[in-house]
């Protein structure tokens, strides 16, 4: 599934884009009439790693959440559980691994730590729980100032999408209230979440599109719901780009002026002012029958319209301090005995930056896996 979702983006534009969305139809029609239940992405991972879980007739408590860790002579010896309403101590001989997540949704510690609230795709459990209780016996926490930052969308009922493939494509650019564009569009999730973050003008930031970027590219933040985003102003459109400025109330002259300069650019295909989709990771979410740049189409044909965008982000990058083994670390560096942690409960292994995709679960997987074969040994 993942191998696909780049070429989906542009099933209406290029040819393996098309066979590759058609082939994304078939799987899923053979699988609803053969009776299986397909899973992609994440579940798939899971899933995988839960039938191994199964075949090995390892007991899962489901809905057990942690509350405690049980701590003797500074050593961590097994964890508190909620069980049925119940407090459960369970003893660990070889260590616990705290995996619970970041705190993506802790509105408290979001407002704490990034001074806004988060407009996160993370789950709603991400409440930092884990987090805490590493925190409260003496784990050391790094980076709990960032997050894995990007452009999302807050839509009429609340709830928080994620924009990749849409603000990278041609024929589109992102502005600021004045009506200017204020980094690459193409940037990874984590630069262009910095520079939204960063910029200084007051007010929305807006995704602009030409309407062969609505045609031809697949847009999942409002699929089937294009009505309710229009009658709630966070979706605009209109037949020019005059009043188009005039509805998200920017300056139509400096909208026009930032198109102009913009439709240059796509010309000459060298963005000179943000160096839009010079580097492979820019041209990944491209269109390459789009020439000289694949990330470069000029705005010129209406009807245009205009996506609000809000700082989003796909969970936290901060949490507790581990080391090459996943063991817990504190403050002066030493381990805490029997503490280990994986997943966005600890800071991130990528500190401050986005080498790639995968840089979470990849992590995850990884330093799960140290703390189990550490363990296994004490
Ligand atoms: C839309 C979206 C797309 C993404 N795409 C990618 C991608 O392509 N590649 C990539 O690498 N990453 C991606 N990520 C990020 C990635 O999904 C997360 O970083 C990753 O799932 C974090 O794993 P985790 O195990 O740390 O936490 P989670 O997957 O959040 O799992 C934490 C688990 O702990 C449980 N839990 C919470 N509190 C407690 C408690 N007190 N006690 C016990 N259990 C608890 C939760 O119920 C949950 O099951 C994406 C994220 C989103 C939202």
């Amino acid at each position: 599934m993942t191998n696909d979702v780049w070429l989906l983006a542009r099933a209406w534009s290029t040819p393996s884009g098309f066979v590759r969305g058609a082939r994304f139809v078939f799987r899923t029609i053979g699988g609803l009439a053969t009776g299986k239940r397909l899973v992609g992405l994440g579940g798939a991972l899971s899933c995988s790693l839960m039938w191994i879980v199964r075949d090995q007739q390892t007991p899962v408590w489901l809905s057990s959440p942690i509350v405690d860790l049980v701590v003797e002579d500074g050593a961590v010896v097994g964890a508190v559980v909620d069980k049925e309403g119940r407090q459960v101590r369970v003893r660990a001989r070889r260590g616990v691994v705290l995996a619970a997540g970041g705190f993506a949704r802790n509105k408290e510690w979001r407002m704490k730590h990034h001074g806004v609230p988060g407009y996160s795709a993370a789950p709603e459990g991400d409440l930092g729980t884990a987090i805490g209780i590493g925190a409260g016996v003496g784990a050391a926490l790094e980076l709990m100032d960032d997050a894995w930052w990007g452009a999302g969308t807050v839509g009429p009922d609340g709830s928080h999408g994620f924009i990749l493939s849409e603000r990278s494509m041609p024929f589109s650019i992102v502005v600021d209230a004045a009506g200017d564009r204020f980094t690459n569009e193409s940037a990874s999730y984590i630069d262009f979440g910095h520079a939204m973050l960063g910029h200084t003008v007051p007010g929305p930031t807006w995704l602009i599109t030409d309407v062969r970027h609505t045609r031809r590219y697949l847009s999942t933040s409002y699929l089937g719901r294009k009505k309710q985003w229009l009658a709630a102003g966070i979706l605009v459109e209109a037949p020019t780009l005059n009043e188009l400025a005039e509805r998200i109330d920017a300056d139509p002259a400096r909208l026009a002026a930032t198109v102009d300069r913009f439709n240059g650019f796509a010309q000459t295909g060298v963005d000179a002012d943000f160096g839009r989709g010079r580097t492979v990771y820019d041209n990944y979410y491209g269109d390459p029958r789009v020439k000289p740049n694949p990330n470069l189409g000029p705005l010129e044909r209406g009807p245009f319209r205009a996506l609000r965008l809000y700082p989003g982000d796909l969970g936290t990058k901060g949490g507790l301090l581990t080391d090459a083994d996943a063991r817990v670390l504190r403050e002066d560096g030493s381990a805490i005995p029997g503490l280990y942690a994986a997943g966005n409960t600890t800071a991130s292994v990528m500190g401050r930056t986005y080498p790639g995709p995968g840089s979470t679960i990849g992590p995850a997987v990884v330093f799960g896996y140290r703390a189990a074969r550490h363990a296994a040994k004490r």
